[in-house]
């Protein structure tokens, strides 16, 4: 099982990987955006550490996930700001009232995570998103699990295919965003918000190992 101590682990690791990839983040969004996707993120996670500091010691794991959501809506700005923070929101309630985790709640929080970037952004895998990390990073989770395979090296299949997504958006046009204003000039940049997501899952394993 993931304990609550585990789930803030998670999140003070995702803050520090921000952190310490703000400027290549940014500089990938540089290419194909305006350039400021570290820096949004950033400011997001320093907000989400803030906050997490002042919250009440008994929360539950789906409060936690729920304050990280509203936190980041309220910080981050950009596109990304709103669909993370529905991400982390519909993940705290998709789990809410728990202070620990099985593996079918792992899989239940990727899964409303991914539904609620689909509905706040309407962007499906292949679209040159966050989405082309996340769906994939989902579908290898789920399926190692359902084969019996343990959560760490189910998570670590899940890292492999989300790095495999990212690297796929430097093959394609984006049709959501507004790298999507670039057209076919977005092939060959790979999309920063697919490598946000794909360095949040690698904190993720990195944690629960
Ligand atoms: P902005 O583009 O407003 O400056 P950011 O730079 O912080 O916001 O985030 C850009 C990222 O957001 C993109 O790289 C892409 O992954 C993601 N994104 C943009 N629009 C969508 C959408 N409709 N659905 C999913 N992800 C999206
Ligand atoms: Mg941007
Ligand atoms: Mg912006």
């Amino acid at each position: 099982v993931i304990t609550k101590e585990d789930v803030l682990k998670v999140i003070d690791k995702i803050v520090e990987v921000i952190r310490e990839n703000k400027e290549y983040l940014t500089e990938l969004d540089s290419a194909i955006g305006d350039a400021d996707h570290g820096i949004n993120m950033d400011r997001g996670f320093e907000a989400v550490k803030q906050k997490l500091a002042t919250i009440p010691e008994n929360s539950d794991i789906g409060t936690i996930l729920k304050t990280v959501g509203m936190t980041l809506v309220s910080t981050v700005g950009g596109a990304s700001g709103p669909l993370y923070g529905t991400a982390f929101m519909r993940a705290g309630q998709a789990v809410q009232g728990k202070t620990e985790l099985t593996e079918e709640d792992v899989v239940k929080i990727f899964e409303a995570a991914l539904q609620g970037i689909k509905d706040r952004g309407k962007a499906q895998a292949g679209d040159k998103t966050m989405i082309d990390s996340i769906e994939p990073a989902y579908k290898a989770l789920k399926e190692s699990l359902e084969n019996n395979i343990a959560l760490p090296e189910a998570l670590k299949r899940a890292v492999n295919a989300a790095k495999e997504g990212m690297e796929y958006t430097k093959n394609i046009s984006a049709r959501k965003g507004r790298a999507s204003y670039l057209g076919e000039r977005s092939i060959g940049h790979i999309d920063p918000g697919a490598t946000s997501s794909y360095l949040m899952i690698k904190a993720l394993a990195d944690v629960i190992n």
